[in-house]
């Protein structure tokens, strides 16, 4: 595949069809890998919003979608899938265009992201209630789940696709109307999902997409007294913003933010699968990946040949071209962020950590590339390993027993995913029990399942996605209460 000549042109989505913005405005996309625009997005504004959620509230208040049969809304679900599988390599080069990612990496999250949708498709008809019958002869109850409303999803720019498919299809399942505002950098796949749920036969206004920097269109989205609830994936601060703006009209909130995660690897640990999981963890995604094993914490006896083969293997990986399929990282978000990394790197260094691989930009003509980064011996409270750097820089910590390790992994304010690698069962339960986090991995990395529930603890985030219950975030519960017979007067 090559980079088109001209940047392809997106509209807002609102009530079904392609609409510009009140503004007029478009954001222009340049490629992180390529220097040249490949998407121009209308620049919303808080009156976009506006329209947006009108359309979705009629189309809530009028049961078009919401009160039809969970079996109804399964088959727009499933058609949803395939057909963002038909329409893979379309969507894997907008991705690829907008984020810098490998080509072959956003192919494989285009079918994950379908997979989700049929996950979705599959729990439409399994929302159920509860029913009471403890009360006495003369009273009968149940609980119903009802769509909660009109929801307002925001994203961020390092798996636009995915993200989105966490979200839209399980409140779609619920029975919710949606307007999603996705990540300015890469709004361009979000756009192209909406045509595709039109294409399903999703009807008009159930699915709407108002796109634009954070402010005014996010805010305006917090703030608007017609949406029910907001989940938001993003950085910690922009979390907490959040949840402040959307605390004026009491919204529920579900947030997925940013972490810091420990993957703990013990003296007994199969190190050839450690170094392959310490790889795909630390520099999948560039290391843009909120579940990034961003530091590895090693014990002692194995930590100078956990060291030794892993920058053996990692200089492997070509940094580069992120449409050539032997590519395994591409570029970086953009500039901003690079010197961000970059900067969090030159505090490694100056904490006293060692670079034993990397360290700064790869000389290309054109584009944003980093090089694979590994630092050993970083003090275990510096900022490289404790704040989240969003880059492909895999920090080293050492230490002597698993109460250490633990009490290390625990001690930062995020608590997203964690791991440890270990032959001990008593060593590996012992740490999934303690380590504070949504997900402990033992002896794997980064293996996501829609069957499980994903979230985070402390500032990690609020409420969970996928798993079982995802369909249940998205609903309120309502208890009905049967008086049987003659009511026993109260007075
Ligand atoms: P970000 O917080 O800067 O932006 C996320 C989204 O929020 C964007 O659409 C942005 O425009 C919007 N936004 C910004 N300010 C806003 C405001 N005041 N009100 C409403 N919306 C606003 O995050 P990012 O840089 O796009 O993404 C990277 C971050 O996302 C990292 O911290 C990463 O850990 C996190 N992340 C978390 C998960 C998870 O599931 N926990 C997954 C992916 C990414």
């Amino acid at each position: 595949m090559k980079v088109p000549e001209q940047p392809r042109q997106f509209n807002l989505w609102i009530n079904g069809n392609s609409t510009a913005s009140a503004s007029g405005r478009y954001i222009t996309r340049i490629s992180p890998a390529h220097d040249c625009p490949v998407t121009l997005v209308a620049e919303g504004a808080a009156e976009d919003v506006d329209r947006a959620v009108v359309a979705a509230k009629e189309s809530f208040d009028s049961g078009v979608w919401a009160s039809i049969s969970g079996a109804e809304r399964s088959a727009v679900l499933y058609a949803v899938a395939d057909r963002l599988i038909e329409r893979k390599d379309e969507l894997a080069l907008l991705e690829t265009l907008e984020s810098g990612k490998p080509l072959s990496q956003a192919g494989f999250e285009v079918e994950w992201a379908a997979g989700l949708w049929k996950h979705a498709a599959a729990l439409c008809r399994h929302l159920y209630g509860e029913s009471c019958n403890t009360l006495g002869a003369g009273t009968v109850s149940m609980t119903l789940r009802e769509p909660i409303g009109v929801v307002g999803l925001i994203t961020p720019w390092n798996f636009p696709l995915l993200i989105a498919s966490q979200k839209a299809p399980y409140a779609l399942a619920a029975g919710c109307s949606a307007v999603i505002k996705p990540s300015e950098l890469t709004s361009a796949t979000t756009l192209v999902l909406a045509e595709v749920l039109k294409e399903c036969d999703l009807p008009d206004g159930v699915f709407n997409v108002v796109t634009g920097y954070g402010s005014p269109v996010g805010q305006a989205l917090c703030e608007h007294k017609d949406i029910e609830m907001i989940s938001f994936t993003g950085s910690t601060n922009v979390g907490k913003a959040i949840a402040a703006t959307a605390a004026c009209n009491l919204k529920k909130v579900c947030l997925e933010l940013g972490g810091k995660n420990p993957m703990i690897v013990m003296d007994d640990a199969d190190l050839e699968s450690v170094v392959d999981a310490a790889r795909l963890g630390a520099f999948f995604n560039m290391g843009e990946c909120c579940n990034a094993s961003s530091r590895i914490l090693v014990q002692e006896g194995i930590a100078d040949r956990f060291v030794e083969q892993l920058t053996t293997f990692a200089e492997g990986l070509k940094v580069g071209e992120p449409m050539e399929e032997d590519s395994k990282l591409g570029a970086i978000i953009n500039e901003a962020q690079e010197q961000k990394i970059l900067g969090y790197v030159q505090a490694g260094r100056e904490a006293g950590a060692t670079v034993c691989m990397g360290g700064g930009k790869v000389e290309t003509e054109k584009g944003c590339f980093l090089e694979v980064t590994i630092l050993d011996h970083v003090p275990s409270d510096s900022s490289v390993a404790t704040e989240e750097v969003f880059g492909p820089v895999l920090s080293i910590v050492r230490f002597k027993t698993l109460d250490e390790a633990i009490a290390i992994a625990n001690r930062t304010d995020f608590g997203l995913s964690s791991g440890i690698f270990t032959n001990d069962y008593n060593q590996a339960m012992k740490a999934a029990r303690q380590l504070r986090a949504g997900t402990v991995w033992v002896n794997t990395w980064l293996e996501g399942h829609p069957e499980l529930s994903f979230g985070g603890y402390k500032q990690s985030g609020l409420g969970r996605e996928l798993g079982s219950r995802a369909v249940e975030e998205y609903t309120e519960e309502k208890s009905v209460l049967f008086s049987l017979g003659k009511r026993q007067p109260w007075w």
